[in-house]
This record gives C-alpha cells, sequence and structure tokens, in this order.
C-alpha cells in the first residue's frame, strides 16, 4: 500500500530502476516506532510513501525531488502511515505466519474458531485413528502402522473438523433463525470452492465446513446472510438492511472473509464430497 504525491512532471531522464540512495531513518510517532527507509530513485516521478510492513515505511524519491519537499510529505501523511500500520498488525494478528499445508511432523497449526491451535500426532494402541479437540490443542492419535499415512490421517482430521462445524452451523442457526422469527432445518455442510454459504430456493442452506477455522463471528455472519436470503432472495437494499440489523457490525466479517478467506482452503486440501 502506498501513497503518492505528484511532482509536476518534468523530464527526469532515462527509465533505469535505479536505487540512487538509502538512507534509513528513526521515526517516532505515537509512541510507534518504525523505519523510513528513505531511497532516491532515478525512475519515479513522484514521491510515494509504501508501507512495506508495520515496522518498514519507504519513502521513495525522485531524484530531482528535493528531500525536504519528500519529508514534508512524509511528516503530513503520518494519519495515514499509522492507520495503514495498524490495519497491517490486525491481519498479522489474525493470520498465522506462513499457512501452509499440513506436513505432519507436530509443528503444524491449524486455526479454529480464529485461533490458531498446534496439531500433534500421538501414537496410540488403539485400533482406530481419532481426533481430539480441546482449549489447547488438536490432537490426532493414530496407530503407529498409520502414523506415516498423511491421507487417512486428513481424512479423519477433516471428519472431526466437519463435525465441529455442523454442530456450531446448527446452533447458530437456530439462534439466529428464532432472532428473525423464521423456521429452518438443518444445515448441508459442504466444502464449496467459491462458495461460503447458498441458500437454495426452498430455503435450504448450505455452508462451507471450513468457516469453523474462521473467527466465530464470521461463520455467524455467513450464517445470517444466508438466513436473511429466505426473506428476501436478491442482494437487495433491503436485503443489506437486514443483514445490518441482525448484525451491525458485519460488514468488518464480510471484509475479513473477502482478506483471508482464501487461506482457510490452504491448510487442508479439498474432499469431493463433505456431507
Ligand atoms: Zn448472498
Amino acid at each position: 500500500m502506498h501513497t503518492t504525491l505528484k511532482l509536476p512532471t518534468g523530464s527526469a531522464g532515462g527509465c533505469l530502476e535505479a536505487v540512487l540512495e538509502v538512507q534509513k531513518l528513526q521515526f517516532d510517532l505515537f509512541d510507534d516506532r518504525y523505519e523510513v527507509i528513505e531511497r532516491v530513485s532515478a525512475k519515479s516521478r513522484n514521491i510515494r510513501i509504501e508501507v512495506r510492513s508495520p515496522r518498514e515505511v519507504v519513502l521513495v524519491i525522485p531524484r530531482h525531488a528535493p528531500k525536504y519537499a519528500a519529508r514534508d510529505f512524509l511528516k503530513s501523511r503520518e494519519g495515514w502511515i499509522q492507520q495503514k500500520i495498524a490495519e497491517m498488525r490486525q491481519r498479522h494478528a489474525d493470520a498465522p505466519l506462513d499457512p501452509q499445508r499440513l506436513n505432519w511432523d507436530n509443528r503444524d497449526r491449524i486455526p479454529l474458531r480464529g485461533i490458531d491451535l498446534p496439531l500433534r500426532v500421538v501414537s496410540t494402541s488403539m485400533r482406530n485413528i481419532s481426533v481430539r479437540v480441546d482449549d489447547e490443542a488438536i490432537s490426532v492419535f493414530s496407530p503407529s502402522a498409520q502414523l506415516g499415512d498423511r491421507t487417512k490421517l486428513q481424512r479423519v482430521l477433516v471428519q472431526e473438523l466437519q463435525r465441529q462445524a455442523r454442530q456450531d452451523a446448527q446452533r447458530m442457526m437456530n439462534e439466529e433463525a428464532a432472532r428473525l422469527g423464521i423456521r429452518v432445518g438443518e444445515p448441508r455442510i459442504g466444502d464449496q470452492k467459491t462458495l461460503w454459504g447458498s441458500c437454495a430456493a426452498d430455503g435450504g442452506i448450505s455452508l462451507s465446513w471450513r468457516l469453523v477455522m474462521a473467527p466465530p463471528a464470521v461463520f455467524r455472519y455467513v450464517v445470517i446472510h444466508e438466513l436473511c436470503h429466505i426473506k428476501h432472495h436478491d442482494h437487495s437494499d433491503a436485503f443489506w438492511a437486514l443483514v445490518e440489523q441482525q448484525m451491525p457490525d458485519f460488514d468488518t466479517h464480510r471484509t475479513w472473509l473477502r482478506d483471508q478467506g482464501a487461506r482457510l482452503h490452504l491448510y487442508l486440501p479439498s474432499s469431493r464430497s463433505a456431507n
């Protein structure tokens, strides 16, 4: 993310992306330290601020622009910088550092109801693979002969997460349907790649089991969204007004899904039929 100060256009000469000078400054703003890296660029025509990370802000200065102008611009955008840093921090706090498929090496972490939990694989003398979920960890107990069978471990883990998703979905649907004054049946729990939820013409509601990994308010938002479609079969203003009435801060959760939802598909490959 960046912000730009347009300079009067003049010939900057050449089009090499050359970094002529890099200088680091330490800034203290709002008691929050971050580093400003000044980069003089032969190619840039405008002064630009890039927030690279919560601790690293790059000030790009065109070769012919005076430095004081760039620093004044930086100062004038302090509020904007702070806001971008806060947004980034929030996103970092929500996201595990390096989401990826599971390695089954007792170092994996999986989010459940918005909280990152360690995934433990424990050898057991029991005959079948089983999963236990508690506040501290997700533990997969496996007969030693099957410890190396990732596909099987994964299948049992997904089944358990789907079971948890179904419980959460049913509970939230009952609660939210009551608040809306409608009757609902059981949700279908699926694993659609592109949809988090859907509402059929007959009122049947499908939800992605992966929502159980998201913060509960995000799951609840999807439930409310689909239930509101029972009253409004479209995305009209009336529909969104109803969603907002049921969940005034729904937009936060909608944004979370848009920004982070794809991550929920990274941990465990999709299975064909989840229901
Ligand atoms: Zn919708």
